[in-house]
């Protein structure tokens, strides 16, 4: 796929740690207002390419374009996120001792989003914001209660809210459903079907129950490239993936 209709483009991508390659020629195209699963066993390179896209790593050699023509082997991570690309890490990070609301509200007013609430947005249009948010996640009627309240499963979708008040083109989400319970996790895909309605997604995850359930392209890491890329029982058909998970 080309370059300039893509929102992210990685191509021939690598990067060694003391020698040792992570990262081996990595290729991936994600399109605009797609949402793609990343799999792969441990030590595929599944954070370290996230660490790449957000500028935490640079790579040793390859392209890395967002939007089709912003390189961002060239920025660092302040200048990525600015662009609009927000990460939501496995362990939740949220206010325990503010309210729910409140976690949204600090979330529109940080940064990245600062201009466009404090100084031409109007309270109204910033409540508007934090309701529609509240509603993608689910927590409207708890929104006055403290954060550090919340089960583990509910943190975790306060702070996919709290990455949507930043208003981000691509959001990517690592191991999302790690830790909840079935029912958390069946709401987790429903909350991230809605959010794929209008931004980008890259979840990695372990789950196959829940990656069937987001119904999307899979791309499988294996030693720092793809090994293969398509539907879920395409990819979980192929042998070589296979052979992988079953450490052959
Ligand atoms: P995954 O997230 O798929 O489990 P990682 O990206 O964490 O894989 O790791 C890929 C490989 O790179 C692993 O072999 C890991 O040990 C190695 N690695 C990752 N980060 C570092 C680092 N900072 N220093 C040395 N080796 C690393």
């Amino acid at each position: 796929p080309a370059l300039t209709s893509s929102l992210l483009y990685l191509d021939g991508v690598s990067v060694s740690f003391d020698g040792f390659k992570a990262i081996r020629g990595l290729s991936l195209v994600i399109a605009p207002g797609e949402m793609r699963a990343i799999i792969g066993p441990n030590g595929a390179g599944k954070t370290t390419m996230m660490d790449i896209i957000t500028g935490k790593t640079k790579p040793d050699e390859g392209t890395v374009m967002f939007g089709g023509s912003v390189d961002l082997t060239r920025l660092d991570e302040a200048a990525i996120a600015n662009l609009g690309i927000g990460r939501k890490f496995q362990k939740p990070t949220v206010f325990d001792f503010h309210t729910i609301e409140d976690n949204i509200l600090l979330a529109l007013k940080s940064q990245r989003s600062v201009a466009k609430t404090l100084f031409w947005k109007t309270a109204a249009a910033n409540q508007k914001r934090i309701d529609d948010i509240l509603g993608i996640i689910k927590l409207g009627d708890a929104r006055n209660r403290l954060a550090g309240s919340l089960s583990h499963g509910q943190k975790q979708w306060l702070e996919i809210g709290m990455l949507l008040a930043q208003d981000p083109k691509l959001l990517l989400v690592d191991e999302p459903a790690a830790g909840m319970t079935d029912g958390e996790t069946a709401e987790t895909a429903v909350l991230l079907k809605e959010i794929a309605k209008d931004h980008s997604v890259i979840v990695v995850e372990h789950d196959m129950g829940f990656i069937r359930e987001l119904g999307v392209k899979v791309t499988v890491l294996h030693e720092g490239s793809v090994l293969a890329e398509g539907p879920l029982d395409q990819v979980s058909a192929n042998e070589r993936v296979v052979e992988v998970y079953l450490g052959r």
